[in-house]
């Protein structure tokens, strides 16, 4: 997590009304993902150096009017550098950033039409909840009724209407943060900027405060860029995801489309658990691994082509040994359980093949078909590896473990599929 300010008066807070989306824009200039939605926060080609180090390296991206979207990635892939030019509390090197239609690029934060709330609450200790919450309006000169009004509103829309003369040491940390949101809400800002705004509550607060802040977001309809890297928090409260690696964009997409479709082999091995197997492309089609030949749902590739093959534990089948299914599934390994880890309603087993000398092949099933299959450690399954569900990645370099084993850690490449 990177340092911010604690508070950045007016600009943090809001102020500027949105031109209309679209405006001073060519269609070209927008890239379309979802027709349906005008792009309201345009990024296009931005860079930041910091001297001789690029935090960012041409990173383009929209975010569409009342969306939801998660910047994701490992800690220092620049999340944060990319949501604080947005701001406009350290702009980019190069490239350019519209909100609205308005070109933003080169505006101080207090001309920038956002509401941002940090990891740290950041409320003012000294104010009450409702101060907290009023004191934006004040600021900009709201009459006093009106202020009173709004910041019932907002009391309520927290959930917090009893505690508004309350002071933030009084009040518990998902209830603080939830108050830095109104307090960012209150202007009614175009846009909402969260930087891993629920990373510091504790595990129960911060998935129940998730659902109530995507609730409160879908309610408003509020156009709202997280910064996070928990994958969890990303899947389940994103309408899209943007998945960073070193100051680049690997892929952007909805979660479903992330998990299901990662676009390289970075977001394969970052979303999710992922058994890597690496092969050599033969017969045009298939991918040799060790003594195996996999069938894959790809044509044109050429033969002799280092690759990686990617499938998740979920989507590996297992089955009661039969020589006979040999003949109904291409893609049939007989594996033996090595070893089992339960998973409360799911059981996660390790597979030792030949054909993967180094790591076990993972599979995840259910406890009732585990019970069914009696699976204990020692049993020889028939193990099933779908052809559709084989993803396949260009081998750039030779990463981590030897031909033929499987690994969850490998990087670079390219998706074939
Ligand atoms: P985290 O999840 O740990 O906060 P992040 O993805 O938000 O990570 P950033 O804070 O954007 O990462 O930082 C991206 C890279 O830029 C990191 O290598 C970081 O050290 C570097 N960086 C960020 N701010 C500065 C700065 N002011 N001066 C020099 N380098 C910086």
């Amino acid at each position: 997590m990177s340092q911010h300010p604690i508070d950045i008066p007016g600009a943090a807070l809001g102020g500027i009304a949105p031109l209309p989306p679209g405006v001073g824009q060519s269609e070209a200039q927008l890239p379309s993902v979802r027709p349906e939605r005008a792009p309201y926060l345009v990024v296009s080609n931005v860079s930041k150096m910091f001297k001789d180090f690029t935090a960012l390296k041409n990173v383009s991206l929209d975010v569409r009017e009342g969306e939801f979207v998660c910047f994701l990635g490992p800690s220092g892939c620049g999340k944060t550098t990319l949501l604080r030019a947005i701001a406009g509390l350290d702009i980019q090197s190069s490239g350019t950033i519209h909100q609205g239609g308005r070109d933003i690029s080169a505006l101080p934060p207090e001309e920038r039409d956002f509401g941002i709330v940090f990891q740290s609450y950041a409320l003012f200790p000294n104010l009450t909840v409702r101060q907290n919450i009023a004191f934006g309006l004040e600021n900009r000169g709201m009459k006093r009724a009106d202020v009173t009004a709004r910041v019932d509103e907002l009391l309520a829309l927290i959930d917090l209407a009893a505690h508004g003369h309350k002071y933030p040491s009084q009040i518990s940390g998902g209830q603080q943060q939830r108050v830095a949101l109104a307090r960012a809400l209150a202007p009614s800002p175009g846009l909402i900027l969260l930087d891993e705004p629920l990373s510091a509550l504790d595990a129960k607060v911060r998935i129940h405060l998730r659902q109530e802040l995507k609730q409160l977001q879908a309610q408003l309809g509020v156009t709202t860029v997280m910064v996070t890297h928990d994958q969890d928090e990303a899947l389940s409260i994103a309408d899209r995801i943007v998945v960073m690696n070193m100051g680049v964009v690997e892929q952007v997409g909805t979660p479903q489309e992330i998990y299901d479709v990662p676009a390289s082999q970075f977001v394969a091995d970052f979303i999710g658990a992922m058994n890597f197997m690496e092969g050599t492309v033969v017969n045009g089609s298939d991918a040799r691994v060790g003594d195996v030949t996999f069938a894959l749902r790809r044509d044109g590739l050429a033969n002799g082509a280092a690759v990686v093959l990617a499938i998740r534990p979920e989507d590996v089948l297992v089955a009661d040994a039969d020589p006979q299914s040999a003949l109904l599934h291409p893609n049939r390994i007989a594996a033996e359980v090595e070893n089992l880890e339960f998973l409360g309603s799911y059981l996660r087993m390790y597979l030792r093949h030949p054909a993967f000398p180094a790591k076990p092949l993972v599979a995840q099933t259910t406890q009732t078909l585990a019970r069914a299959l009696q699976i204990v450690p020692g049993k020889r399954l028939d193990v099933i590896l779908p052809p559709e569900r084989l993803r396949v990645f260009d081998r750039l370099v030779a990463h981590g473990p030897a031909s033929g084993a499987t690994s969850t850690v490998a990087k670079g490449g390219t998706v074939h599929d």
